[in-house]
């Protein structure tokens, strides 16, 4: 029976996997793996493809410039905490926000894509900005007093007995957790699924929990919500033992999964578009204008 488009021949997953960690091989040019990458290659194959085989860029949409720049912003309070024990003055990272913050998140963004950063209508890029503003201030309003750093922006990575490591990044740690901070239209009160893994690979690497912080600001009214374990206990995850095996058990058999594609697919072919069964997958796609999924002809 030769691979069909959509479903290759498969040997049963376990074997795959065992396989797969015993030969050592890995022919993909990425030189490591991470929850998210790992967890694009579990919703869309062919999303993978583009993104980490082909080395391809998203255009920057305005909900990552955001993020991007809510993250600049808590990086430059959190950073100086370090050492200073205090939170800085609001009006001083507004100051810093609008001269420094913003334009280095933009200019960074396009660079790195090549692309201009495509707004969205109702708010355009001035209404991006404050939505960007109050997200920062409103996280260290409501959640900074709790947080005492140890480190920012740091990353930590494992050999899961794979042929590439695992890196993860996180955005805080403190002294006993590690905190992952996520911006969005709403705030989010329970962890998403996807956000399981990037917890559970986390833990494995530090065997600190994870908190996932929610920032998000009205567009209408600028008002900004915070969810924190603080006020949603859930947001805090700390996986059990055997939920931590069964992490490594699943980065082994995605990182197998991914190899196996390559045998299968390698460049020529379109790898697997499952996520257009995914229910939010193609809504935030960059490469649908291509994909085969979608295609009208
Ligand atoms: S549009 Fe949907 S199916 Fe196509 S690559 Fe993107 S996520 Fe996958």
């Amino acid at each position: 029976v030769s691979a069909s488009p959509l479903i290759p021949r498969l040997a049963p997953l376990e074997e795959l996997t065992h396989d797969f960690v015993a030969a050592g091989r890995w022919t993909l040019p990425q030189d490591h793996l991470s929850p998210s990458s790992l967890g694009m290659l579990h919703r869309c194959p062919y999303q993978y493809q583009r993104r980490y085989v082909f080395g391809e860029k998203e255009r920057p949409g305005q909900a990552l410039v955001i993020g991007s720049a809510v993250h600049l912003g808590l990086e430059h309070n959190y950073r100086q905490k370090i050492t200073s024990g205090e939170d800085l003055d609001m009006v001083d990272l507004i100051d810093w926000f609008y001269s420094v913050g913003w334009p280095n998140t933009l200019s960074e963004q396009q660079e790195r894509a090549g692309m201009d950063i495509v707004w969205d209508e109702d708010t355009g890029e001035e209404g991006a900005y404050k939505i960007a503003q109050a997200c920062a201030v409103g996280h260290i309003t409501v959640a900074g007093p709790a947080i005492q750093p140890l480190e920012v922006e740091g990353a930590v990575e494992a050999d899961f007995g794979i042929p590439v490591k695992v890196i993860g990044r996180y955005d805080i740690r403190t002294e006993r957790r590690l905190i992952d901070m996520k911006t969005g239209k709403v705030t989010t009160t329970k962890p998403k699924p996807e956000w399981r893994l990037q917890a559970g690979t986390y833990q494995n690497m530090t065997d600190l929990p994870v908190e996932f912080h929610s920032v998000a600001a009205s567009r209408k009214t600028g008002n900004v919500s915070v969810a924190t374990p603080k006020t949603h206990p859930e947001l805090e995850l700390l996986l059990s033992r055997s939920q931590r095996e069964n992490v490594i058990t699943m980065i082994k058999g995605l990182a197998a999964l991914a190899q196996h594609y390559m045998d299968a697919y390698g460049v020529e072919q379109p790898w697997p578009t499952t996520g257009w069964m995914h229910p939010w997958a193609c809504g935030y796609c960059g490469w649908r204008p291509i994909c085969p999924a979608w295609s009208s002809v």
